[in-house]
């Protein structure tokens, strides 16, 4: 038997149009939506649903719920940086109901099918949402690359700079070019942390002598936008040798780069992008000294790029926007000296994305239409979930998130010092009620 649980509202967003009136009507059993009315219903329209399945959330939001793409969940071999349980959990407190894991910091790394395997292995009965996978390419795994795509991952990562983990070294021109033979005729994608370090800035800026360690400065200056304009005419160079080879860069922070990609898109090449909350709400000079909680790589920037990366979201040229959730333990971040050059790269938000991002979006006078489109149904078309992720549409999982636009928060230090400066003021989300796939035991997707 089939039990149907009701949402209706008044602003509900079913994709990347505007909030619009509309009642859904979700299979509990199957955790699909079964229909979708433009109306609001009352509770004699359905007299088959229970009391307790009927929801109306009135004026709140009423989203599809979040598809994360970038998310580093460390599971098996670093699960104190960050494993399946604590991962989902936080994702499901900020309307994340599936998230897209990254291929490296855990250990095995996903590089071959039998690692795949330990992952998945790792995360069962672990999970709050739902969990997908990415695999990565690595010098001299390209027999694997065609197996990982059939056992189910979403598509493949690699690093042209190092990755900061021994276990995930990152690739010459030789080894992508083998890569994308193996690839070349399949749906899947090819992502790239673009940073190209080929004059060596990264380890000269380390050495240099009187350069403060726990000044902001002194990192950004050893990851100037140069390394993502490199990394980035490289990968347009190949696209043209693979045109028909889905090609995605990860965390775009460089403005610099923007004309690249846009020149790229023009000759219609299938390459996507993806920026991160921290590089649309923060700025290099409002960083303190002493601060590694900022460290990422690539770095972010300073307020004129922000505002760039702003521009270029709104007019397309940046697709989707995702977390970059990147955590460690707090020896790694060196806190205690606030050694920024030493510091693990990497900025943990995730959950606290939506309201980031609406923070920043409305203050530019951008609608809620826009920001599902970059967090749902654009992060899920680049992981190959479409059909299934990032609208609420009948035949789709019922992610639905039931969001307070007007409500605001203090996101305090002892649950992230970063999260603190991001969260400061912002409205943020309440995610009240997630239903359908959203639950323990759903790893699945890949
Ligand atoms: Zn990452």
């Amino acid at each position: 038997m089939t039990i149907k649980r009701v949402f209706t509202g008044r602003n509900v967003v079913l994709g990347d149009g505007q909030p619009q009136t509309a009642t859904v009507i979700v299979d509990v059993t199957e955790g699909k939506i079964l229909d979708v009315l433009n109306t609001v219903s009352v509770r004699s329209d359905l007299p088959e649903v229970r009391d307790d399945d009927w929801i109306d959330v009135g004026d709140k939001y009423l989203l599809p719920g979040i598809v994360d793409a970038h998310v580093h969940l460390n599971e098996p071999g670093r699960t104190d940086w960050e494993g399946f349980w604590t991962g989902t959990r936080a994702a499901a407190s900020g309307g994340v109901t599936t998230l897209v894991d990254m291929p490296l910091n855990s250990i095995p790394p996903t590089t071959t099918v039998a690692n795949l395997e330990e992952k998945r292995s790792a995360a069962r009965g672990q999970c709050w949402t739902d969990v997908a996978f990415w695999g990565g390419v690595i010098p001299k795994n390209q027999a694997h690359l065609r197996p990982l795509v059939d056992a189910g991952v979403r598509g493949f990562k690699c690093f042209l700079i190092e990755s900061g983990v021994d276990e995930f070294p990152c690739v010459t021109e030789h080894d992508l070019r083998l890569a994308m033979d193996e690839l070349t005729n399949t749906s899947t994608v090819l992502c790239f942390h673009a940073e190209l370090d080929t004059a060596r800035t990264t380890s000269a800026a380390a050495a240099a002598d009187g350069a403060d360690p726990t000044l902001y400065s002194t990192f950004l200056a050893s990851r100037p936008q140069q390394l993502e304009v490199d990394a980035i005419a490289l990968i347009a160079a190949l696209h043209k040798q693979y045109p028909s080879l889905r090609l995605h860069i990860v965390h775009l922070s460089a403005s610099a780069a923007l004309p690249l990609v846009r020149a790229a898109k023009a000759a219609g090449l299938p390459l996507t992008v993806e920026t991160c909350f921290h590089y649309l709400a923060l700025a290099a000079q409002h960083v303190p000294p002493g601060r590694p909680e900022f460290k990422c790589c690539p770095p972010v920037r300073d307020a004129a790029n922000r505002e760039a990366l702003w521009g270029a979201l709104l007019d397309g040229t940046v697709d989707c926007v995702v977390s970059d959730h990147s955590p460690c333990v707090a020896a790694l971040k060196r806190l205690d000296d606030g050694d920024v050059m030493q510091a693990w790269g990497g900025i943990s938000t995730l959950g606290l994305g939506l309201s980031v991002l609406w923070t920043e979006a409305r203050r530019r006078g951008v609608g809620i239409g826009r920001v599902v489109d970059w967090l749902c149904v654009r992060t899920a078309r680049h992981a190959g979930l479409e059909g299934r992720k990032g609208k609420i549409q009948a035949g789709y999982d019922a992610d639905l998130v039931v969001w307070d636009p007007d409500a605001e928060t203090q996101v305090r230090g002892s649950e992230d010092v970063l999260c603190a400066q991001l969260g400061r003021g912002a409205s943020v989300l309440m995610p009240l009620l997630m239903c359908g796939r959203g639950r323990v035991g759903h790893e699945g997707v890949a």
